[in-house]
């Protein structure tokens, strides 16, 4: 590991005057970030704790929820709020890592989670566009098992690997930030990057700028929604597909649907097609289906991961199935 200097303001000013160099990181749980300097991967001069910030508080209100961007993913998962109201949020963020881990990382970070190609983690493979602009992409004619199907480049394939983004994005939340031009207010589905010619670059954020907070509109859909990941084992393991899906329902009809899908697309990825395809029809498991063989028609697989395909349709599937039956 690369020896670095360590600063922990006590004001927002000072953090994103420190954190606008383009050699420091920001830190708050280190949960991903100290992986990957131990790895080599990230190489800052230095880093820049956020921890004497005051965005730990979760705050409901008549309009939604506030969550501070250093809220803690467990005590967002076991908050009454999340878990009667936003039921998806709560099953994302506890079918993500380990208690442990949720016990440390923060919301921005799981925001800003890194992908888990393995190609990217390991340094002493020359190429790779997203940990060293311009070097080539070893996963593309590699093993891709694990990599997206949707949104990839000819420069990146790699998965996105956060479950939380992808029942915000189902939720319509919104992403505050601060920086060295001020405050703006994100939309989620405008806030992670794909990756084209730039693949190192990840989301909208500029040099300097900080996630505080995350906000979830109050709505009629969130109640009746619902989170199902696949993966390899049953805990403590990536998504091979995930889906979130919220249904607002006018007693047996569906009124109208958000869903997106995980680890397939190299960004969270809001299915469209399959929202309109829900509308007016009746809540069943017909239609569940139907609609869900809308999704991934233009995935483009390798032979490792052609299964995505399918396997991101039964997930949207079971998670509709799962959002009806919400009480
Ligand atoms: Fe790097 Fe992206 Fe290629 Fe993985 S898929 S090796 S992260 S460029």
């Amino acid at each position: 590991m690369k020896a670095f200097d360590y600063t922990k303001p006590s004001t927002e000013a000072a953090a994103i005057l420190a954190g606008s160099n383009a050699t420091a990181r920001y830190i708050a749980g280190g949960t991903l970030l100290v992986d990957l300097l131990r790895l080599d991967v990230e190489q800052p001069e230095l880093l820049v704790d956020l921890n004497g910030l005051s965005w730990g508080a979760i705050e409901v209100g008549p309009s939604g929820l506030r969550i501070g961007a250093l809220v803690k993913n467990s005590v967002l998962a076991e908050h009454p709020a999340v878990l009667s109201d936003y039921p998806v949020l709560a099953q994302a963020l506890l079918s993500g890592a380990s208690p442990q881990i949720r016990n440390m990382a923060s919301v921005a970070g799981n925001l800003l989670q890194r992908t888990r190609c393995a190609y990217f983690r390991d340094a002493a493979v020359p190429a790779c566009n997203k940990r060293k602009p311009g070097s080539g992409c070893a996963a593309i004619g590699g093993f891709t098992r694990m990599h997206a199907v949707l949104g990839g480049s000819e420069q990146c394939i790699a998965s996105h690997p956060s479950d939380m983004s992808v029942a915000l994005l189902a939720l319509d939340a919104l992403i505050h930030t601060r920086g060295p031009g001020g405050e703006r207010v994100i939309p989620m589905g405008d806030f992670h990057t794909l990756p084209g010619a730039r693949p190192h670059v990840e989301s909208v954020l500029l040099p300097g700028e900080l996630v505080t907070a995350v906000s979830i509109p109050r709505s009629s859909f969130a109640h009746h929604s619902a989170y199902v990941k696949a993966r390899d084992r049953a805990s403590f393991a990536f998504a091979l597909a995930s889906a979130a899906a919220a249904l607002e329902l006018d007693g047996n009809t569906v009124r109208s649907a958000r869903v997106a899908l995980g680890g397939v697309g190299t960004k969270p990825w809001r299915c469209p097609e399959v929202e309109r395809a829900l509308v007016g029809k009746p809540a069943n498991s017909d239609s569940f289906r139907t609609a869900s063989a809308l999704a991934l028609n233009d995935a483009h697989p390798s032979a490792d991961n052609r299964f995505k395909i399918e396997l991101g349709r039964r997930v949207i599937a079971r998670a509709l199935e799962e959002a009806r039956s919400r009480p």
